[in-house]
């Protein structure tokens, strides 16, 4: 149960995949893609979180609205980040409001390894859960010294962030198997062009 514990890996899960938003998830597939995408929440989680939303159609909606907005928060404040810019007042505001709503539940519940980890022990899984995690998850990395490893993708029209755990922070992609294999095919493909 590491899910927000920024240094249990090189990225932290809430942040694995925090990417430009360019269209908002179809209706039918809307509620619970998120958090399946960043792996959250776990299956039996999602289940009845899943189930709750068919329950309360309507604060699914709020819930999902208010997760979209703290992750294009979340964004703009990582971004600026690793511009070396100042974090955009508006975005620290509605991360500020997101971790204040998930730490007036949040508690302490005995761990598989015999210490305690933070949760929600008294609260029932509700259509709000994804965002507790993710802005707890978020506070995490923002105060720690990991913050200094995030960086913006070089790929053209990426956007992509992500924490950089190699020794020498040489990382350049997203993901080598999209972003850094473009690139070498670009470069390439510009080398054949010259040479030609
Ligand atoms: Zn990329």
């Amino acid at each position: 149960m590491a899910r927000w514990t920024a240094r249990s890996s090189s990225t932290p899960v809430a942040f694995a995949s925090i990417s430009p938003i360019r269209s908002r998830p179809a209706h039918s597939a809307r509620r619970s893609i998120w958090s399946r995408a960043t792996g959250i929440l776990t299956p039996g989680e999602t289940a009845r979180l899943a189930e709750t939303a068919r329950q309360q159609p309507r604060a699914a909606d709020d819930a999902l609205a208010q997760v979209l907005s703290l992750r294009e928060a979340l964004y703009g404040i990582f971004s600026a980040r690793a511009a070396g810019l100042p974090a955009p007042a508006p975005d620290l505001h509605t991360v500020n409001k997101a971790i204040g709503k998930a730490m007036t539940r949040a508690g302490l519940s005995p761990s598989a390894a015999g210490g305690f980890q933070w949760a929600w022990p008294d609260a029932p899984i509700g259509v709000d859960r994804v965002s507790w995690w993710v802005a707890r998850s978020a506070a995490e990395l923002l105060t720690s010294a990991d913050l200094t490893s995030v960086r913006e993708c070089a790929g053209y029209d990426c956007g992509r962030l992500f924490v950089d755990g190699t020794k020498n922070r040489s990382r350049r992609w997203c993901a080598m198997a999209s972003c850094g294999n473009r690139a070498k095919g670009r470069r390439h493909y510009e080398r054949r062009k010259t040479a030609g």
